[in-house]
């Protein structure tokens, strides 16, 4: 006898295979979530496809800020800051719980960077296109200010700095809050289902899946599809998309070996903005920006980012002498950027673009994190403008997003302490079926603690006991988890 979690997603096949849908959304990252929850508020019958986990790509890869973009103004986006900044206000009210306001102190140096005068204008510039989201505006330091909000900050040729705010989220949470509020809406949901093709049809395509956890192929109808497959979009069948990806990493460094206080840090490298941001008792710093040509899903850390990130942060920090021991824990991500192959990577837009190459097909590409629901605004308005049917408004900016785990916490920015019941819920709840889905995206365990930590057999076990592992199964579980760690490979203990 199937287990209940199982036994669920079984039903959620059948259901998509038994009339066709409205629409099929394929990719579970923040788009397609977003696309899901819109079409599913406005009474589409839509279903949604990932052949990884939720959230397996760029969307639990991120540096987690819910942000206007400092650096855009300096390149002259200013539509792309204020929607960001609409949309920060929008996530404030709607998803209270994912959506933590944070200062940013960002120090200006003489002869590197950006000069002082330039810092404070632009924070002015920042303060009047998000006046509407509710955070203090900014203000300007003096010299002596910073180095005392920032005891370790490199004094030598230190001018001052300002301090903004914009906000911090967990970027995997939040697809998974928007996909509960999606299933909630009666959207169909389903990972480790792959999509392969869709041949055209009168009014729709006939799609063609295939279930990785069940090794069997599938197929399905729908009349419209959207590809929000982020990094891997420009691979699938029939998109037109051109993209241009660029990796970034981030490491997670215990508190304690970068003491900064309350606010996140902006440091600069060339043109490149880094950020050391506090998470608990932890930082994390990130993130390089270099072209990537590899295979999407296997975007790991390499030594040479480690001490890109590690030595940049040294400059800054000089007394912290940081170094690969530190590194709790990293991961690694693609930027899916709408193609220009001559630009550098840091310049590059991070608007989003969304073409319909053929009849009942949209690619939405590019964007942000932060503007992941206006995104999917602008795509369902333009499927139900196709389907020529009256639908419900769009409602994503007034409707509260659901917070889909209750237990112990774990719907916030932080980890939760483990209980059996959480991974319980994960598994009954939340599409958890492997111990990566857990540790890594459900609850951001393995980033804060590190691959190695000691609960890693114990969550094992609860899963085993959900799901029906044998104890072969359960080894394989954890030697499947070990090798999702970017870093340090495995076997390391938290401090
Ligand atoms: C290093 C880094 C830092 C960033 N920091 C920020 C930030 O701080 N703030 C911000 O606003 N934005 C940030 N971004 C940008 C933001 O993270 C991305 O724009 C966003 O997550 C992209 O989401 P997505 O849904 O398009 O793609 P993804 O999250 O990659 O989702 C695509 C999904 O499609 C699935 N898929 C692929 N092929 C198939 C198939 N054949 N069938 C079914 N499913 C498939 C994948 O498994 C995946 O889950 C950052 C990006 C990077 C790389």
């Amino acid at each position: 006898m199937d287990r209940p979690p199982i036994e669920a997603r079984t039903r959620t096949l059948d259901a998509l295979a038994q009339a066709p849908l409205d629409l099929l959304v394929v990719g579970g990252g923040i788009v397609g979530a977003g696309v899901a929850r819109d079409a599913a508020l406005r009474g589409l019958r839509v279903g949604l496809v990932d052949r990884h986990d939720f959230a397996f790509g760029t969307s639990s890869r991120s540096s987690r800020l819910l942000h206007g973009g400092i650096r855009y103004l300096a390149q002259g986006r200013l539509g792309l800051v204020r929607d960001a900044h609409r949309e920060k206000g929008v996530l404030r009210q709607v998803a209270p719980h994912l959506v933590a306001p944070l200062p940013f102190i960002f120090p200006a140096y003489k002869g590197r960077g950006w000069p002082l005068w330039q810092l404070r204008l632009g924070v002015k510039l920042y303060d009047l296109l998000c006046a509407a989201w509710g955070a203090d505006s900014s203000s300007a330091l003096p010299r002596e200010a910073v180095l005392a909000r920032i005891p370790g900050l490199r004094p030598l040729e230190l001018a001052g700095a300002v301090r903004y705010f914009d906000a911090l989220t967990q970027d995997a949470r939040l697809v998974l809050d928007t996909l509960h509020s999606a299933a909630n809406a009666g959207a169909f949901l389903a990972n480790y289902l792959r999509f392969d093709q869709a041949l055209e049809q009168r009014d729709g395509y006939a799609c063609q899946l295939y279930d990785e956890r069940a090794a069997c192929p599938r197929e399905i109808r729908a009349r419209r599809v959207v590809n929000a497959t982020g990094p891997w979009a420009n691979s699938i069948p029939s998109s037109q998309v051109r993209l241009r990806l660029t990796k970034g990493i981030h490491l997670v460094l215990d508190r304690l070996r970068l003491p900064i206080q309350e606010e996140a840090v902006v440091i600069t490298e060339g043109a490149r903005l880094l950020f050391v941001i506090p998470w608990g008792q932890r930082v994390i710093v990130g993130t390089t920006d270099t072209d990537y040509h590899g295979p999407v899903a296997e975007v790991r850390t390499e030594p040479a980012d480690v001490q890109y990130l590690l030595s940049t942060a040294n400059h800054f920090f000089p007394q912290a002498h940081l170094a690969e021991g530190d590194v709790l824990s990293s991961w690694a991500g693609l930027r899916p950027l709408i193609a220009n192959p001559q630009g550098v990577p840091s310049d590059l837009s991070r608007s989003h673009s969304i073409t319909s190459p053929r009849p009942g097909w949209w690619d939405v590409a590019g964007g942000k994190l932060t503007t992941y629901r206006l995104m999917a605004e602008q795509t369902v308005d333009r499927v139900c403008r196709s389907l020529g049917s009256e639908f419900a408004p769009c409602e994503t900016a007034s409707r509260p997003l659901l917070s889909g785990a209750e237990v112990n916490g774990a719907s916030g920015i932080l980890p939760p302490a483990f209980a059996r019941e959480s991974v319980e819920h994960c598994c009954a709840r939340e599409w958890a079926f492997h111990l990566d889905d857990v540790l890594v995206r459900r609850t951001s365990w393995a980033h804060y603690h590190g691959a190695g930590s000691d609960q890693v057999d114990q969550v094992a076990g609860w899963m085993a006991d959900c799901l029906g592992w044998t104890s072969t199964q359960r080894v394989e579980e954890v030697q499947r988890y070990l090798r999702t760690a970017d870093w340090p490979p495995r076997g390391h203990k938290t401090p």
